[in-house]
C-alpha cells in the first residue's frame, strides 16, 4: 500500500507572514486519510514556514532546486541550503518552470540527482500539452519525460515522487477525468517499471491539475492515483481541507 500524499504548490503566493498564518490554520485541520501533507511555499518563505511547522506533522517542500552545489548561478538556490532549512521535498520540472524558465527533461534530471544527493525527495512533474493529448501521444510524451527525469537515479527511486500534471489542466479549471488520469498514471508506472522493476509499485504518483474539494474523492478512488499536487485549492485552509480530507 502506498501512503497518500497531498502536496500544496503555493507558487509565487504568500509572503513569509502570510505563509506563517496559513500554516497556523492548516495545523488545526484533521487528516482522516493519514496522508502525507506537504506545503511548498516560495523560497523566501521557507524559513518562516519551517519555524511555523515545528512540532507539526505537515512536511515542508520547495518549488525548485538548482543542480550545482554552488557557484555563479544568480537567483538560484542549492539543495544544501534547502536541506539546512528543514526542507524534505522539492518540486522539480513543474510545467511553469518548463514553459517560462527553459527547463528541459535533461535539466530536470540534473536537478533530481542533485536533490537526491542532498537527501531531498523530488516531486518530479510530467505532463502533456493539449495538442499532444489531441494527437493521442500523451503516454509517449509522459513516459519519455519520466524516463529522462529519472536517468541514473538507481536505488534512490524509492525516494522519488512523480506528479502527473496535464498542462491543459493546470490553473484552468479543467481536470482530467479520473479514468484519464488513472490510465496515464498507469502508463507512467509502466515506464518506471521498465527501468526500475518492481520498485515501481512503491513509487507514489500524484495527479495535479485543478484538483479541488469537489473532484478529489473521485480522483483518489482510482487505484493508480496516490495523491495530489494542488495549486489554487491549497491557498486557503478551507479549500485545502477539502482535498486533504477527500
Ligand atoms: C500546480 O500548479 O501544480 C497545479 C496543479 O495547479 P492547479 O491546482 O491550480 O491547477
Amino acid at each position: 500500500m502506498r501512503k497518500p500524499m497531498i502536496a500544496g504548490n503555493w507558487k509565487m503566493n504568500k509572503t513569509p507572514a502570510e505563509t506563517k498564518a496559513l500554516i497556523e490554520d492548516l495545523k488545526k485541520l484533521g487528516n482522516k486519510n493519514g496522508a502525507d501533507v506537504v506545503v511548498c511555499p516560495m523560497t523566501v518563505s521557507l524559513a518562516a514556514a519551517a519555524e511555523a511547522l515545528k512540532g507539526s506533522e505537515i512536511h515542508l517542500g520547495a518549488q525548485n532546486v538548482h543542480f550545482a552545489d554552488h557557484g555563479a548561478y544568480t537567483g538560484e538556490c542549492n539543495a544544501a541550503s534547502l536541506k539546512e532549512l528543514g526542507v524534505e521535498y522539492v518540486i522539480i520540472g513543474h510545467s511553469e518552470r518548463r514553459q517560462y524558465f527553459g527547463e528541459t527533461d535533461e535539466t530536470v534530471n540534473q536537478r533530481v540527482l542533485a536533490a537526491l544527493a542532498a537527501g531531498l525527495k523530488p516531486i518530479v512533474c510530467v505532463g502533456e500539452v493539449l495538442n499532444e493529448r489531441q494527437q493521442g501521444i500523451t503516454n509517449e510524451i509522459v513516459c519519455k519525460q519520466t524516463k529522462v527525469a529519472l536517468l541514473n537515479v538507481g536505488e534512490q527511486i524509492e525516494n522519488v515522487i512523480v506528479a502527473y500534471e496535464p498542462v491543459w489542466a493546470i490553473g484552468t479549471g479543467l481536470t482530467a477525468t479520473p479514468d484519464q488520469a488513472n490510465e496515464t498514471i498507469a502508463a507512467i508506472r509502466g515506464a518506471i517499471r521498465d527501468v526500475f522493476g518492481d520498485a515501481a509499485d512503491r513509487v507514489r504518483i500524484l495527479y495535479g491539475g485543478s484538483m479541488n474539494a469537489k473532484n478529489a474523492h473521485d480522483l483518489m478512488a482510482q487505484p493508480e492515483i496516490d495523491g495530489g499536487l494542488i495549486g489554487g485549492a491549497s491557498l486557503s485552509a478551507e479549500k485545502f481541507d477539502g482535498v486533504i480530507n477527500f
